[in-house]
């Protein structure tokens, strides 16, 4: 595993790039004010509503509600991981990224590893035009040359050493063979060739390199049916997708990806044109799964067998995009008749019947309600309280936003009191996309702090600490909290570092939307403001614990600490300060 990146190397990093540069690479702009204006390429659009903002080291497309700093650009625009983004980032200014505990080895030692397994898959490629029991399947499960060219299909020999003995030629690359997976360990010690009588799949990575292998034997009388390399350097299974690369080549603009359970159904699809078709490596959808899916289309439909397997198998996958539902994200489930795979469907109605099939897909709402009411007799009080009991732990799931609120109306309708008649009709379908929210949330007091610390960091300078407002029991004061100490940590940090610190956190579009809000004017009165508000925050500290004991006061008593506490809070509230806004 490579090490973790520091923090401070991130703020550093978006410190020295400029994210006008780093977009302009890509995308043309031009100026508009004091910012930078384009087409959207996230989104199709006639007129720019994609801007970056110089000032605050950020993009925002008011169409698609697509942002974020250039790391994020990158991540979007290239469907980067993040390390990769930051690399890349790092390269073109020419620092080098440093690593916190892990693998301090650099990055370049891995190029062997990779040269090695793409060795393999040629070695493997080669074998499948040498065996006819291997070209009879693949021309039985009807795979054109093309598409095993495309995907690079190969064929593992029988015997133990066919590959062992082509690439492993001598220590260092025994090891590197190790390393990569490709051999397995006797009792003894011996070391054999991992894959053998099998077809095989290279598993590609967001660049086409290859880095790990599926394997496929041809007879059911042999197991496992599928084998896959084991986790190494190159691949961890829960964050790779299966034909993502080919999908990447097929398609300059994602709107949809489609995700299969098995290699030869994700191959199946993109023969017959389907070219969005992933496949999950073996394992259930991740988290991980789901925000890299979500990242490369906003609309994401999975495929499962209409059998029990199936059926569960969705379910879960549902839990896992539920964190990731943002607004313009939307999610369907496709259950397939019983029997059927993609691999046979296509086979006996084209590629159009697949895409006939996949625009009836149930969106995520109708589906998750559906699944719920299948044991619950709606009709009932009993049943609609279980329904609620059910939905509301998953629905907390959910991100704040649209979709979120959606659910939540839809669970009311469905088990409201005056609702009697739920129990039999269909459910109805919710609206299939949310827009992009544009506007600001009601701007209360913490909020207006939060938006100004966002559009000037240097603000957090004027807030001494311990905090005086720190202990106000209010929405949004931890993260106003959290925001002034990253800032006063880091002195010259810009908004889009600022906000990079909490990318992976929930709040992370509320504060996007926040960064949006611009303070026209000189920057002396907007830190005037900043100052006024964090006093009035200081001042409702006050009110708000002088209420608390009063209010013990009236019903208890209070103890002699509490009772100073109160002449001496009276007497502060006593001398005029600023007026404490509610
Ligand atoms: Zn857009």
């Amino acid at each position: 595993m490579p090490g973790l990146i520091p923090e401070r190397f991130i703020d550093e990093l978006l410190a020295r790039v400029d994210i006008v540069d780093v977009v302009q690479r890509h995308v043309p702009l031009k100026r508009a004010g004091r910012e930078w204006t384009a087409r959207c390429p996230f989104h199709d659009e006639r007129s720019p509503s994609f801007y970056v903002s110089p000032s605050k080291q950020f993009f925002h497309c008011f169409g698609c509600g697509a942002h974020g700093s250039a790391i994020k650009f990158l991540m979007d625009y290239e469907h980067l991981e993040f390390p990769d983004a930051v690399e890349e980032l790092a390269q073109s200014v020419g620092l080098k990224v440093p690593r916190e505990g892990g693998d301090q080895r650099p990055r370049e030692d891995k190029t062997d590893l990779y040269a090695l397994l793409d060795a393999a898959a040629r070695f493997y490629q080669n074998e499948l035009n040498k065996s006819d029991n291997a070209r009879a399947y693949c021309e039985q499960r009807g795979l054109d040359a093309a598409t095993i060219e495309h995907f690079r299909i190969g064929w593992a020999p029988a015997g133990w050493d066919g590959l062992k003995r082509v690439l492993g030629t001598n220590e260092y690359r025994l090891k590197l063979l190790e390393q990569a997976g490709m051999l397995s360990t006797a009792e003894r010690g011996n070391k054999y060739d991992r894959f053998r009588e099998r077809l095989m799949f290279p598993i590609m990575d967001r660049r086409g390199r290859v880095i790990a292998f599926g394997g496929r034997v041809l007879s059911s009388d042999q197991s496992p049916k599928y084998l896959n390399s084991p986790e190494t350097p190159l691949f961890h299974k829960g964050r790779e997708l299966f034909a993502f690369w080919q999908v990447r080549q097929a398609n300059t603009k994602l709107e949809r990806l489609i995700v299969v359970e098995g290699y030869m159904d994700a191959i199946a699809l993109h023969q017959a044109g389907v070219t969005q078709a992933v496949a999950t490596l073996g394992t259930a959808t991740t988290h991980e799964h789901a925000e890299l899916l979500f990242r490369a289309a906003p609309d994401v439909v999975f495929c499962f067998d209409g059998d029990r397997a199936g059926r569960s198998a969705a379910w879960r996958a549902l839990e896992s995009v539920l964190p990731r539902m943002r607004d313009g994200r939307q999610a369907f489930f496709l259950f397939l008749p019983e029997g059927e795979d993609p691999d046979t469907l296509v086979r006996s109605e084209g590629g159009a019947g697949f895409e006939a099939r996949a625009a009836q897909a149930l969106p995520l709402s109708e589906y998750f309600y559906s699944e719920l009411s299948r044991d619950v007799n709606v009709a009932t009080i009993d049943g609609r309280a279980r329904l609620a009991e059910h939905a509301k732990p998953l629905l907390a799931k959910l991100p704040d936003g649209a979709f979120r609120d959606l659910m939540y109306a839809e669970l009311e309708k469905r088990t409201g009191l005056n609702t009697g008649t739920t129990a039999s009709t269909a459910p109805t379908r919710a609206p299939t996309r949310t827009p992009a929210t544009n506007h600001t949330p009601r701007r209360t007091l913490v909020r207006s702090a939060i938006a100004m610390l966002l559009a000037e960091p240097s603000l957090a300078s004027e807030a001494q600490t311990p905090y005086a407002f720190g202990a106000l029991d209010k929405p949004g004061v931890p993260l106003l909290i959290e925001l002034l100490d990253v800032a006063r940590a880091r002195p010259g940090i810009n908004t889009a570092a600022l906000l990079e610190h909490f990318a992976q956190r929930e709040e992370s579009a509320a504060l996007q939307k926040l960064a949006m809000i611009e303070f026209p004017g000189e920057r002396e009165a907007l830190r005037a403001e900043f100052v006024d508000a964090l006093r009035k925050l200081a001042d409702q500290t006050v009110q708000q614990r002088l209420d608390a004991l009063i209010r013990k006061q009236a019903k208890s008593s209070l103890d002699e600490i509490e009772k100073s506490e109160l002449r001496e809070l009276l007497a502060r509230k006593a001398q005029p300060v600023s007026s404490a806004e509610s």
